[in-house]
């Protein structure tokens, strides 16, 4: 089972910190929550999270001082919160290692849309079961896919499916290429039954995100092929 790691939110806000903690758990990212400055480094020395919001004005320690100490041991990608807007030139120009600003007041949807950008970025929330289809996560030994962290609710053999098209993206798979993965024993199975499967996995990757059926190419005469759309 993919362990992934928890989101440190460093915040003396407590209002602020829990609103941020709710809108990440409905995008199913476990939460950890620091209030003081000088609980930062020992914390994320001892459970490194999958990665940092970190407010600037903070008790005990101030948030600068936090990011330098940060990146002499770590790239845990860390976004920096400022009450100031015009602070953020100032602090882009001190060079500190942060992967984004962001300014208060801020939408909670902002910040988990930044969040994830910089996760699906660095492929930090689970690497071995990450794929080439950005937002798309197989975990293999739960045989459970997630698009943008929204379960699939996959059967086994569309996870069987998914999985063969998604860890060769731009590659065509015949339908019968595909049926030698489908199933362990060599049950009597068509092409047709290809097909039935290929519809189910379009519109559940459809409901997780509207457009995501379309990941899914039909090669006439041939096959399908799956392909991560053109980078924005
Ligand atoms: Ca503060």
């Amino acid at each position: 089972m993919t362990e992934q790691r928890p989101i440190l939110i460093v915040e003396d806000e407590p209002k602020l910190a829990a609103l941020l903690a709710s809108y990440l758990h409905a995008a199913h990212h476990e939460t950890r929550h620091l209030s003081n400055g000088l609980d930062v480094v020992p914390f994320v020395k001892k459970e490194p999270p999958a990665l940092i919001l970190l407010d600037l004005g903070l008790p005990g320690r101030d948030g600068l001082d936090i990011c330098r100490d940060l990146r002499t041991f770590t790239n845990i990608p860390l976004i920096m919160i400022t009450a100031r807007a015009e602070e953020i030139d100032r602090l882009l120009g001190l060079e500190l290692g942060a992967d984004d600003y962001i300014c208060k007041p801020f939408s909670p949807r902002e910040v988990v849309a930044r969040i994830k950008a910089i996760l699906r970025r660095t492929g930090a929330p689970v690497p071995e079961a990450g794929t080439a289809i950005p937002g798309l996560i197989l975990d293999t030994d739960a045989f459970r896919a997630t698009l943008d962290g929204h379960d699939l609710s996959l059967t086994p053999v569309e996870f069987r499916l998914l999985k063969v098209l998604a860890t060769a993206p731009g590659r065509v798979f015949s339908r019968s290429q595909l049926l030698d993965h489908l199933h362990d024993d060599n049950r009597a199975v068509t092409d047709r039954t290809v097909d039935a499967h290929v519809k189910n996995v379009r519109q559940k990757l459809e409901t997780a995100r509207p457009g995501a059926e379309n990941l899914i190419h039909s090669i006439y005469g041939v096959g399908y092929r799956m392909e991560a759309p053109e980078a924005p």
